[in-house]
């Protein structure tokens, strides 16, 4: 089975729900746990609120989503065209943050990690950053 779907959502907070809802109705055809889509749900909702929070300083931009169903494996990638992460290792520390927001605890990068199989960021400063997630979903009997 191979399946892909693409959006383009504006850096707007209120349109992270939105990408997440239908980033989880994607993954359907692979038949998942209300655990395994609660997962992916939250691991995606923490890249779509980085790029909204962090890449475009309040601006608006835009963050293109796309899916990919192989088999087994669902495949998320966020995309975004903002300022782009200066030291990928030390961002995807456990509670680091770059923001000066005392809301953000730094924790988004460890939970995408403990949510998915496969996380890799690729991000150079003034391009932008793209998230990868992937999970493979075993057949549920
Ligand atoms: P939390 O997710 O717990 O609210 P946080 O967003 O600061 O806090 P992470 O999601 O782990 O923590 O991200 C770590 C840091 O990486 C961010 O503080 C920010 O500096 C940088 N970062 C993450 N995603 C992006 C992005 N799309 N564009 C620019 N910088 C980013
Ligand atoms: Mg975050």
């Amino acid at each position: 089975m191979r399946d892909r779907m693409k959006m383009t959502i504006t850096s707007k907070p209120e349109n992270e729900r939105f990408a997440r809802t239908v980033c989880a109705a994607f993954m359907l055809p692979l038949d998942p746990t209300v655990e395994e889509m609660d997962e992916l749900k939250t691991a995606v909702s923490e890249a779509v609120t980085n790029s909204v929070i962090h890449a475009y300083d309040s601006n608006d931009g835009e963050i293109v989503i796309e899916g990919e169903i192989d088999g087994e494996w669902v495949t998320y990638m966020i995309r975004d065209s903002g300022c782009g992460i200066a030291d990928i290792e030390k961002a995807r520390e456990p509670l680091f943050s770059g923001s000066g927001d005392s809301e953000r605890s730094g924790m988004g990068f460890s939970i995408m990690e403990a949510f998915s199989d496969e996380v890799s960021v690729e991000s150079e400063v003034g391009s932008g950053t793209t998230v990868v997630l992937r999970k493979k979903i075993s057949a549920n009997a």
